[in-house]
């Protein structure tokens, strides 16, 4: 299984996009901005897209990836996701407004978008792929996701507070590579508090839960463009200098947008 990162910056700047990978050619999970870089033909391959939640840095592409494919598809593409995730597309994206909607277009029996609405913990099968949906905490529903590649699951937190059902869930399983958010420094953990994101302190507390026995690559991602070196930081503080019972000493990296990973 090949994930490549096409997005995964808290905001937009030059070389900054939001968050989006593509998993083998046909899967994207999330369409942040960084969808814009795949061309027409790497486009018109994806038959499966799985949002994590409704939030504009998630979905922003979407609309303009299925405009960008419309003459080229022959079915529609699936859109996986919570069903207030779909319900607030249909309300505020593809409401003929914002922009056409596109599952009845070309015709509604033959549409370019279909919906598919999941529940925390479903599996659903995608040719040689098992993708999973995690629980998350967020302001609005949300998910994370796993897909399991040949050497063990893909795991990606989504948009998230504080979630001991998601570290759970991590220690349930053999785990290739883990992506989990930290969208804000200690200095504004305040309001990593209020919008249900992580902050580096946090993420040590989250992190506490990994199974001592657990080693895998932890990929930081959703760093603001301006804290990104500000986060790292005090991550590395903590994690070199184990503040917590049983923390410390995790393999954890900055997470790049054009990495590609073979699980
Ligand atoms: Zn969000
Ligand atoms: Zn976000």
């Amino acid at each position: 299984m090949k994930v490549r990162v096409l997005g995964c910056s808290g905001a937009i700047a030059k070389d900054c996009r939001t968050t989006s990978f593509l998993v083998d050619a046909n899967i994207l999970v999330d369409a942040g901005t960084g969808v814009g870089d795949l061309t027409l033909d790497e486009m018109r391959k994806i038959d499966h897209v799985f949002l994590t939640h409704s939030h504009l840095d998630h979905i922003a592409a979407l609309p303009l990836m299925l405009d960008a494919v419309s003459s080229l598809r022959a079915t529609p593409v699936m859109v996986y996701a919570l069903p207030e995730t779909i319900a607030a597309l249909q309300a505020h994206v593809f409401n003929n407004i914002i922009w056409p909607d596109f599952s009845t277009i070309p015709t509604a029996a033959q549409p370019l978008l279909q919906y598919a609405p999941l529940a925390v913990n479903q599996q659903i099968t995608i040719g040689a792929r098992l993708v999973e949906a995690l629980p998350a905490l967020h302001t609005v529903p949300a998910v994370g996701y796993a897909i399991r590649g040949g050497t063990g699951w893909w795991v990606f937190s989504g948009d998230t507070g504080k979630n001991p059902a998601f570290w759970a869930w991590v220690n349930s399983v053999p785990v290739s590579l883990l992506v989990v958010e930290t969208a804000f420094s200690n200095r504004e953990s305040q309001l990593a508090a209020k919008s249900l994101h992580l902050s580096p302190s946090t993420l040590a507390q989250e992190l506490s839960q990994l199974r001592a026995d657990r080693a895998f690559p932890i990929y930081i991602t959703h760093t603001k463009p301006s804290e990104t070196a500000l986060i790292m930081d005090e991550i590395r503080q903590f994690d070199v200098v184990p503040l917590l019972d049983g923390g410390g000493a995790h393999d954890i990296r900055w997470l790049e947008a054009g990495q590609i990973f073979e699980l």
